[in-house]
């Protein structure tokens, strides 16, 4: 058991069997197991020791069975009423599932309406969801004679000997791995939220298939809770408010996914650029700039044309010679390290750069600042003896969660990756380098997973996913080792023995890039930045003509003090004017009227929170700047 209690049950019980046994709540909640690491039915015969986990719908494998089972009833639904849909493929994602459909008709809202419909009745028949093992060519057979071709084509890509499974409710039989719930019934209150055009297998060459999206739960509660979550999601998509707030636009006639600043998100962008540099410079950083091309063979000696060429655009030839649009920073860094002798004593260097890279990405997955093709990584690498690794690695782990703290990011979640199978370096480096990453995981007190080879093939590697305020997880924060670029460009140094060596390297971006950072910054906040960030920090609103020149003088104690504050004197409506200011999510309204101009004071109005009185000017602009100290709020 997890709990490392063990039980002897006779040989052929089911997980079933030994849910009841743990307890009638757990066999209640009981969806699938875990048997020796593999997911497995309720109704799978154990036939041998081994650790079993009850899975519920409190794990994450638990609902992608939930969800995906979902996906089934879906589908079978679908082929009842509309009998000429060809079913492709419905797997569960990180919030939900979906189903991609083969008909010639689009679906309508009304559409899935009755599809909802149908569901119900299906639910509430409680099917079974049974497993049948079959050769791949029953099932071909199967398949081929209900003109289900897309099945057919998955089939025909496995061993011929393959045996395969085949899951039925009902009358619908999907082919899948499995496993399943064990009966509709199991499923409470679901939801279908969207028609979208997905291409069979993502790529473009293929049919356009229909992709109906939907998301279910035990209860209805929490059904309506998640609703009521994706509707504030929608009210805080960046791409809105980056309209709405004259933040950013990207334009068809120059490109997608190529990223216009305009100036009030440039100022923005300036400020967060501004403190990184700060606190890299604080942290023992140095800064340096590079191209963003180079010659097509640094991206060959460096190994990308080779293992990230399909993320690269096609090279540009220059008087004979072919360049290439950088997608990383790190070959530039790896020169600058070359253009002398190294010796150790100069170790370790941390070179940062907030460094624009250019890479391909499908037209079908851009999307806003998320999934851009040019960006910039606030990138640094960096190099250091054997000796030095652990001291680097808890000092860079520290540095980040300060600075994404310092951007109100403070629930954080961690991932290990260890060595895949296919690798390169030492036994000995991936060892001392791993045990690094999980000795500071271990002293930053941080909840952390670790996922075993799932490294990528240079080395080990923390990710750091930070959640926002509608408690999505974002990966942001990546701290690498690099056992290979090392050994392609010879990097060396000489030692105090007098030997050369190779230094260990790596890479870390933190933010991740400041594009995507600045899309989440948005949707955390809704909009309404932190004070410290926020392009216009304090607006005044003078109510008259009269109060213009007391107004004017306001703004401009303000921006002596060093705030950001501009100046509304248009002969609107005070309340026009209020309403526009908190609309723009500026957090400070200085209301003029003509008492305040009498009492030489300000009316103070704080974004989302309302009316806090009248206040000194003096006063106001010392608690203005402590807020701009602390950076949390405003
Ligand atoms: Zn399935
Ligand atoms: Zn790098």
């Amino acid at each position: 058991m997890p709990d490392k209690n063990r039980k002897a049950f006779p040989k052929g019980t089911t997980p079933r069997e030994v849910a009841e046994d743990l307890g009638q709540e757990l066999s209640k909640a009981a969806l699938a197991a875990e048997y020796e690491g593999e997911l497995v039915d309720l109704s799978y015969p154990l036939d041998a020791d081994g650790e079993i986990k009850i899975l519920t719908f409190e794990s994450e494998e638990g609902r992608e069975i939930y969800w995906h089972s979902t996906a089934h009833v879906m589908a079978s639904a679908v082929v009842e009423l509309c009998p000429e849909t060809k079913v492709a493929i419905g797997p569960a994602t990180a919030e939900g599932f979906y189903y991609d459909f083969d008909r010639p008709q689009p679906f309508t809202p009304e559409d899935l309406e009755k599809i909802e419909e149908k569901m119900r009745q299906i639910i509430d028949g409680g099917h079974p969801f049974v497993r049948k093992e079959v050769s791949r060519q029953e099932a071909t057979d199967y398949f081929r004679e209900r003109g289900e071709i897309y099945k057919v084509e998955i089939l025909s890509e496995l061993p011929p000997e393959e045996t395969v499974s085949l899951y039925s409710h009902g009358d619908f039989v999907d082919l899948c791995r499995g496993p399943h719930l064990p009966s509709t019934d199991k499923i409470g209150a679901f939801k279908l939220l969207k028609v979208a055009g997905a291409y069979w297998r993502g790529s473009e060459k293929n049919k356009m298939l229909q992709r109906i999206y939907g998301v279910s739960f035990p209860s209805q509660g929490e059904l309506d809770g998640y609703l009521e979550r994706l509707e504030e999601a929608k009210k805080r998509d960046h791409r809105l408010l980056g309209a709405k707030l004259d933040y950013f636009s990207i334009h068809e006639q120059a490109g997608a996914g190529l990223v216009m600043w305009h100036p009030k998100g440039a100022l923005v962008r300036n400020l967060i650029e501004e403190h990184w540099k700060r606190e890299h410079f604080r942290g023992g950083y140095e800064l340096v700039y590079s191209p963003h091309i180079a010659k097509l063979d640094l991206w060959k000696t460096s190994g990308h044309v080779d293992f990230y060429g399909e993320n690269m655009y096609s090279p540009m030839e220059v008087e004979g010679a072919k360049y290439q649009l950088r997608p990383m920073n790190c070959p530039f860094h790896i020169l600058i390290y070359k253009s002398r002798v190294r010796s150790y004593r100069e170790l370790p260097l941390r070179w940062a750069e907030l460094g624009t890279v250019y890479r391909y990405e499908r037209s079908g997955v851009l999307h806003g600042l998320l999934r851009v093709r040019g960006f910039t990584q606030d990138d640094a690498h960096i190099f250091c003896r054997p000796d030095q690794v652990k001291e680097e690695i808890e000092r860079v782990f520290d540095f980040s969660i300060k600075l994404l703290e310092d951007f109100g990011f403070d629930k954080l979640a961690c991932l290990l990756s260890t060595r895949p199978e296919k690798s390169v370096g030492e036994e000995k480096s991936w060892e001392m380098a791993t045990e690094a990453l999980r000795e500071t995981l271990d002293n930053s007190g941080l909840p952390y997973k670790i996922d075993e080879g799932a490294g990528v093939f240079y080395g080990p590697k923390i990710d750091l996913d930070i959640e926002d305020s509608l408690g999505r997880r974002w990966q942001c924060t990546t701290i690498q080792f690099d056992f290979n670029l090392p050994e392609r460009f010879d990097l060396r140094y000489t030692d105090s023995d007098g030997h050369q060596k190779t230094p260990f390297m790596i890479h870390r971006a933190l933010l991740g890039s400041l594009e995507r950072f600045f899309g989440i910054l948005l949707e955390h906040y809704s909009g309404a930045l932190p004070f410290w960030l926020s392009p216009v920090q304090v607006v005044v609103i003078s109510i008259t003509d009269q109060q213009e020149p007391y107004a004017r003088e306001v703004r401009e104690q303000l921006l002596q003090a060093g705030l950001r504050a501009e100046l509304d004197a248009r002969s609107e409506k005070v309340g026009y004017k209020i309403r526009e200011a908190e609309e723009q999510k500026i957090p400070y309204m200085l209301i003029i009227g003509k008492k305040e101009v009498e009492n030489q004071n300000v009316a103070v109005r704080v974004h989302g929170k309302g009316d806090l009185g009248a206040r000194g000017l003096e006063e106001l602009i010392n608690n203005l700047k402590e807020v701009q100290e602390k950076k949390v709020g405003y």
